[in-house]
C-alpha cells in the first residue's frame, strides 16, 4: 500500500504502524469480537474546497495507516455536495498530494456526487416514511426557530405537511422550480432536543449552480450530516474516523442510518491537530492566496501538504510527526517546532553536506602561489559513511560568510578578526592580516596567509583555532539564488486572534540573489536536499530551478529548538 519515492531524503519508515492509541484499541477489539466479519475499511472523505494542510495529512496517516496495519483498505472519497466551492483543480491537488504523502487508495476512489441518485431514493423514504419533510421557513426563520443551547426550538408550522405534500414539494425542489433559500427538506426529529443538531437538521438546500462533475443535473444537494453517513454505508466502511467537533453529529449519523435500514459503520471522533505559528482553516488558506499574502497554495510559507512539500520537507518526516503526535480525544496545540524536529532528524540522515556562502565577503590568500588550485576531501555526511567523500577546489581567492568576520569583535565572538587565526573546513589555517574598504568605508575584502602546513585542517604544532568557517573557491563558484523563511506569522497562535491577517509576519522571506555555492551544486537535481554547512537545510526548488541554475529555499535552520525545549523540561523534572 505504501509507495516510496525513493528519492534521497525520504527515508523509511512506517509510522502510523508502531504506536498503539484509542483507535486501534476499538478496531482490535472489534476484530477479537469478529464485528464487521473482521473487514478493516477506513476512509479519507477530503472536500475539495481547497488544497490538503498539515491538520490533512494527521487523518491521512492516521486512516490509510490503519488499513494497512490491519490489512483492510482505506478509499479516497471526495465530499463533493457543495458546488458553490468546489472544483476539479482543488481534486487534482489532493490526489497528488495523497500520493506524495507516500499513500495510495489503488481503486477505491469516490466521489460523494456518484451517490446523489442514491441519496436522493434515501430521502424519498425518509419522507414517505414520515421522517422528513420540505419546510417553506426562511434560513433566517429556521434558525431563530432552532433554539439555543438552553431554549428548547419550536416546530416551524409546515411540519405537518402530509407525505404526498412533501413528496410534491421536494421534486418541485428537484426540478429547480424554486428559488436557493425558498426550501429545504428537513429530518423530522426532535426540536426539543438537548443536541441542537438533531432538531430537525436540514437534508436537502437548493442550489441553482452547476457542480464540476454532475453539471446542472441537480438543483438540489445533500448537506454533509445526510451525504456522509449514506456514503460509509455504501461504501461498506468499517470505521468512520472524524475531528472532535462532529461529536454532536454522531446521533444524527446514527439516527438517519437507523431510520433507513442501512449498513452502519461506527462514527469514532479525534482531536484535530492544531500547530503553533500558522493558521489551519481552510477558510483562512484560500484568504492568504487571495489576498497574495503568500505567492500561491504551494508557496513554501503556506502549512499545506503542497507548501511543505515545495519547501524541501520530506514524506518520511510529516508521516513521522504524524506517528508522533499521536491520536487522542483531547485538543492540543502542537509546536511547529517538532515538525521541524522531524524533518532535521530524516535530513541529517539522508542529506548531503557541501558548503555554500550566503552573504559572500572576499578574502584573498596573498602566500598562496597565483593561478594554482587544489583538490581537497570532503566528506558527504558524517553520519553515513557510505555516502563517500568529493573533491572541492581550492585557490588562491575565497568567499566567505560576511558574518564570520568582525572588526572589532566583541568577547565571545571567536571567527574571523585582525589578527587571529581560524580554520577553513577541509583546507588550512588562515590568519587575517588586513582590511580592504571601499570609498564609503564598506569592508569589501579582506587580505590573509595560510599555513601550508595544515593541510586538512589541522596543525602538525598541535595548535588550535577556536572556529571553522565553510568557504568557497571564487574562481570556481556557483552562483545562486537562496530564499530564506521565516514563521508566516508573529504570533504563537494565529488561529485564536480576531484578526488573523494583522500579525501576518512581513519578513517572513529573503530573497538573495549572489549567494555562492560550491561548484558541484550547479548539476544539483530539482529536488535535491542538501545540508548547507553550519546554514541549514537546503532544498532544490522544483518549480524554479533550470538546468544548471539550481534555485534554492531552506528548508529549516540547523537549531533545533524541539531538542532545547526536551532538554529544557527533562533538566526540570
Ligand atoms: P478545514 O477546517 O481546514 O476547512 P475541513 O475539516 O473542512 O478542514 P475536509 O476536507 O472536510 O476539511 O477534511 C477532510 C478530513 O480531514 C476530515 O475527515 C477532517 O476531519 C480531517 N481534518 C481536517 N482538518 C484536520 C486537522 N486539523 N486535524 C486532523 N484532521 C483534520
Ligand atoms: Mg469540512
Amino acid at each position: 500500500m505504501e509507495r516510496e519515492h525513493g528519492e534521497k531524503g525520504t527515508g523509511e519508515n512506517t509510522p502510523g504502524t508502531e504506536r498503539s492509541h484509542f483507535i486501534k484499541q476499538i478496531i482490535e477489539a472489534d476484530l477479537a469480537a469478529g464485528k464487521y466479519d473482521g473487514r478493516v475499511v477506513t476512509r479519507f472523505p477530503p472536500e475539495p474546497n481547497g488544497y490538503l494542510h498539515i491538520g490533512h495529512a494527521k487523518s491521512i496517516c492516521l486512516n490509510f495507516g490503519l488499513a494497512r496495519q490491519y490489512q483492510g483498505r482505506c478509499h479516497l472519497r471526495f465530499d463533493d455536495t457543495n458546488p458553490m466551492k468546489e472544483n476539479r483543480e482543488y481534486v487534482e491537488s489532493i490526489k497528488a498530494d495523497v500520493h506524495w504523502l507516500g499513500f495510495d487508495w489503488e481503486k477505491h476512489e469516490y466521489f460523494a456526487s456518484d451517490y446523489f441518485d442514491r441519496l436522493y431514493e434515501y430521502a424519498l423514504k425518509l419522507i414517505k416514511d414520515g421522517n422528513a419533510y420540505v419546510d417553506s421557513l426562511s434560513p433566517e426563520q429556521i434558525r431563530e426557530y432552532r433554539g439555543t443551547l438552553s431554549e428548547p426550538g419550536r416546530q416551524s408550522p409546515y411540519r405537518s405537511r402530509s407525505v404526498e405534500e412533501n413528496l410534491e414539494l421536494f421534486e418541485k425542489m428537484r426540478q429547480g422550480e424554486f428559488a436557493e433559500g425558498q426550501c429545504v427538506l428537513r429530518a423530522k426529529i426532535d426540536m426539543g432536543s438537548s443536541n441542537v443538531v438533531m432538531r430537525d437538521p436540514t437534508l436537502y438546500r437548493i442550489r441553482n449552480k452547476a457542480h464540476h462533475r454532475t453539471g446542472n443535473k441537480w438543483h438540489i444537494y445533500p448537506m454533509y450530516d445526510f451525504a456522509h453517513c449514506l456514503s460509509d454505508s455504501i461504501e461498506g466502511i468499517t470505521h468512520s474516523l472524524c475531528t472532535l467537533e462532529f461529536e454532536n453529529n454522531r446521533e444524527l449519523y446514527d439516527w438517519i442510518l437507523d431510520k433507513l435500514d442501512a449498513y452502519h459503520p461506527q462514527q469514532i471522533e479525534f482531536a484535530r491537530l492544531n500547530l503553533s505559528r500558522t493558521v489551519l482553516s481552510k477558510r483562512k488558506l484560500i484568504r492568504l492566496v487571495a489576498a497574495g499574502y503568500v505567492d500561491g497554495w504551494d508557496d513554501p510559507r503556506m502549512p499545506t501538504i503542497s507548501g511543505f512539500r515545495r519547501r524541501g520537507y520530506t514524506p518520511a518526516s510529516i508521516r513521522n510527526f504524524c506517528d508522533r503526535i499521536g491520536v487522542a480525544r483531547r485538543d492540543s496545540m502542537v509546536d511547529l517546532a517538532l515538525l521541524e524536529h522531524c524533518v532535521r532528524e530524516d535530513l541529517n540522515k539522508n542529506a548531503m553536506r557541501v558548503m555554500g556562502v550566503l552573504r559572500p565577503l572576499r578574502v584573498v590568500i596573498e602566500n598562496y602561489p597565483e593561478n594554482e588550485t587544489e583538490k581537497l576531501t570532503a566528506i558527504n555526511n558524517p553520519e553515513d559513511a557510505s555516502m563517500g567523500t568529493r573533491e572541492v577546489p581550492f585557490s588562491r581567492v575565497i568567499y566567505i560568510e560576511r558574518g564570520d568576520f568582525m572588526e572589532d569583535p566583541p568577547k565571545k565572538f571567536f571567527r574571523l578578526a585582525p589578527g587571529r587565526e581560524v580554520r577553513l573546513r577541509y583546507a588550512y589555517f588562515i590568519r587575517c592580516t588586513d582590511v580592504i574598504r571601499d570609498e564609503e568605508g564598506e569592508i569589501v575584502e579582506l587580505r590573509c596567509t595560510y599555513d601550508p602546513a595544515t593541510r586538512g585542517g589541522n596543525a602538525p604544532d598541535g595548535r588550535k583555532v577556536k572556529a571553522t568557517l565553510h568557504w568557497v573557491s571564487a574562481a570556481h563558484a556557483v552562483q545562486s539564488t537562496v530564499r530564506l523563511y521565516d514563521h508566516l506569522f508573529t504570533e504563537e497562535n494565529p488561529a485564536e486572534k480576531e484578526d488573523f491577517e494583522a500579525c501576518i509576519n512581513p519578513e517572513s522571506l529573503e530573497v538573495i540573489s549572489d549567494c555562492m555555492l560550491e561548484p558541484g551544486l550547479a548539476d544539483a537535481p530539482a529536488e535535491a536536499r542538501y545540508q548547507f554547512e553550519r546554514l541549514g537545510y537546503f532544498y532544490a526548488d522544483h518549480k524554479d530551478s533550470a538546468p544548471g541554475h539550481p534555485v534554492f529555499n531552506r528548508i529549516v535552520t540547523l537549531r533545533d529548538t524541539w531538542a532545547k525545549i526536551q532538554k529544557a523540561q527533562k533538566n526540570k523534572a
